[in-house]
C-alpha cells in the first residue's frame, strides 16, 4: 500500500515519492500506522525489509527542529549498521529543515564528537559502547528525548550490550516511545520488553 494512507506531511510524502519509496514494504505497511500512533514496538524484521524506513519516519514525526536537543537515539551494534542507519535518515530528513543527525561509535577522537554535539544534534545514532561514554562524560544528555530505536537488538545482546542498553534506557525519559527492531527473538528480548518498553504492539511479517 502507498505511504499517502499515513499521517506523514505532504513534504515528507513528496520526498518519498523522489526517492522511488512508491509502496510501503511489509514490515512498513504492518509497523508504521502503529509507530505513528506513538506505541512502542517489537517488530520482527531483516536487513533489506525496509525497516530503517520504518523506525525513521516515526522518530522525524516525533521531533521538533526548532528544539534545539537530541529528541531521538538509535542504537546500533555496528559501526558500518549505524553509518547505514544515518545516511537512511539524512534521506529521509532531507524534505525537512535543518534537522542535525550526528553518528557516535567508536574509533573517532571523542573531541570530533563532542564537537558535532556541541553544535546541536537532534538525533544521535551510534553504538552502545561510546553512547555510554558519551552519557557518562557528559557529553551526551538524553533529557529532551523522545524516541528510543534499538535496532537489531538480538545482535546488540548477543555482542553482550544488555547492561549498556539497560542504562541508556534508564537515562532517557519515562514518557518516550520505544521502537525495537529485530530478526529473531532471544530471552533477552523479552527482558528488555518487560524491563524498558510500555505495553509494546509485536509485528511480525
Ligand atoms: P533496510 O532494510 O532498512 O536496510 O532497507 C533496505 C533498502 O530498501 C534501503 O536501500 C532502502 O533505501 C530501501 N527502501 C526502504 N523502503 C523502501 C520502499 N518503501 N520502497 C523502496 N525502497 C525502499
Amino acid at each position: 500500500s502507498s505511504f499517502s494512507t499515513l499521517p506523514l506531511n505532504p513534504a515528507v510524502l513528496a520526498n518519498l515519492q523522489q526517492l522511488g519509496y512508491h509502496a510501503m514494504t511489509p514490515i512498513q505497511a504492518a509497523s508504521l500506522p502503529v509507530a505513528l500512533l506513538g506505541q512502542d514496538l517489537i517488530a520482527q524484521a531483516q536487513t533489506g525489509s525496509g525497516k530503517t524506513a520504518a523506525f525513521a519516519l516515526a522518530l522525524l514525526a516525533n521531533l521538533n527542529p526548532r528544539r534545539f536537543a537530541v529528541q531521538a537515539l538509535v542504537l546500533c551494534p555496528t559501526r558500518e549498521l549505524a553509518d547505514q542507519v544515518t545516511q537512511e535518515i539524512r534521506r529521509l530528513a532531507r524534505a525537512e529543515e535543518n534537522i542535525k543527525i550526528v553518528t557516535l561509535c567508536g574509533g573517532v577522537p571523542m573531541r570530533m564528537q563532542n564537537a558535532s554535539l556541541e553544535h546541536g544534534a537532534h538525533i544521535v545514532v551510534g553504538t552502545p559502547g561510546r553512547i555510554m561514554d558519551h552519557l557518562q562524560r557528559g557529553t551526551l544528555n538524553l533529557d529532551a528525548l523522545n524516541t528510543l530505536v534499538l535496532d537489531e537488538a538480538d545482535r546488540m545482546l548477543d555482542m553482550g550490550f544488555f547492561d549498556d542498553i539497560a542504562t541508556v534506557a534508564r537515562q532517557c525519559p519515562k514518557e518516550r516511545q520505544t521502537l525495537l527492531f529485530s530478526a529473531t527473538y532471544p530471552q533477552g528480548i523479552e527482558k528488555i520488553a518487560r524491563q524498558f518498553m510500555r505495553e509494546p504492539r509485536q509485528i511480525k511479517v
